[in-house]
């Protein structure tokens, strides 16, 4: 491990206010941004994330959005225990969870909590602090309106981040075009500001020993639920159980489908800036797409 072993376990004594030491230290692997780090005492585990120094804010932004998400009591999040920098390197320590393997009705769990999730709201659309989606820097400064959340603070930030990375000058036409024709996806549908994991692909979701599912790695703000829901479908991996189940909880929207592609461009213009390639050319075509509906 990059820092010092004991000064993690102290960190952590000192945090929970209980004694522990490290007995054992694991490598984890499967992540995206950070390194990562099963952390195991006599009978506690413990998941640390380590990052350079100035990664600090996201760690805590991070840790926050854990918070939000445990406090909402809708469904398993690993708790966040504490985080700051040691010996150069910024931590992010929460519970580690032990994965386990699905029970009949995981998928549909799934789907009523995370419709739970969402029925926390606030008044205005955004959070209390900006954080990260991947590596890329979210802004989620208050705004009244949803349809201006979503064009200022979610896609024309993506595009100006794109275009700064040599996107060209195609794309901010489309999306200037697109901009500003926003409004028609949305009629007279006015969706509250739920508390959002952000960042609902498969690999940011899991299930522990009881089968029960467990959400980490959250780009959390108040929005639009159907953003949450149509990353889902972005790139796969939930089941159609899960769908059924949270349409019974809290029924979607007849414009969802419309918007999907809306909410979508959003994620796969974040994986231009961070991965570059072939996400240009995707970000492009659904833009037409969208454009053409118009
Ligand atoms: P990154 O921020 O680098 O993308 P993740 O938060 O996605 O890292 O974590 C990497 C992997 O570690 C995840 O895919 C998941 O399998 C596992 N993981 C994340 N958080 C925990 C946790 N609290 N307990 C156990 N495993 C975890």
């Amino acid at each position: 491990m990059e820092i010092s072993g004991e000064k993690i376990a102290e960190i952590i004594s000192t945090a929970t206010a209980l004694p522990f030491s490290i007995n054992s230290i694991r490598t984890v692997g499967g992540g995206c941004i950070n390194s990562a780090y099963l952390l195991e005492g006599r009978d506690t585990r413990y998941f640390l994330k380590l990052n350079h120094a100035e990664g600090l804010e996201m760690f805590s932004a991070e840790a926050e959005g854990l918070g939000e998400m445990e406090a909402s009591g809708a469904i398993r999040v690993p708790h966040p225990v504490c985080h700051g920098v040691v010996d150069g390197k910024a931590y992010l320590i929460m519970e580690h969870v032990t994965f386990g393997s699905a029970r009949g009705d995981s998928s549909r769990c799934l789907g009523r909590q995370l419709a739970a999730m969402h029925r926390c709201s606030r008044k205005q659309f955004g959070w209390h602090r900006d954080n990260t989606i991947g590596s890329t820097p979210q802004p989620n400064a208050y705004t009244e309106n949803w349809i201006d959340f979503y064009r200022d603070r979610r896609l024309l930030f993506q595009v100006e981040l794109a275009v700064r990375r040599g996107a060209g000058n195609a794309l901010e036409r489309k999306a200037d075009q697109l901009a500003a024709s926003l409004e028609q996806f949305f009629g007279d549908y006015r969706p509250m500001a739920s508390l959002l994991h952000g960042d609902l692909w498969s690999g940011n979701y899991a299930l522990d020993t009881s089968g029960a599912p467990v959400l980490f790695d959250p780009a959390v703000y108040f929005g639009d639920r159907e953003a949450d829901l149509a990353m889902t479908e972005l790139f796969g991996g939930f089941s159609s159980d899960f769908y059924a189940a949270y349409r019974e909880a809290w029924p979607l929207d007849a414009g969802y489908e419309r918007r999907k592609g809306l909410y979508n461009l959003y994620h796969i213009l974040n994986h231009y800036n961070l991965f570059g390639g072939g996400y240009l050319s995707q970000a492009e075509g659904v833009m037409e797409r969208l454009l053409a509906e118009i």
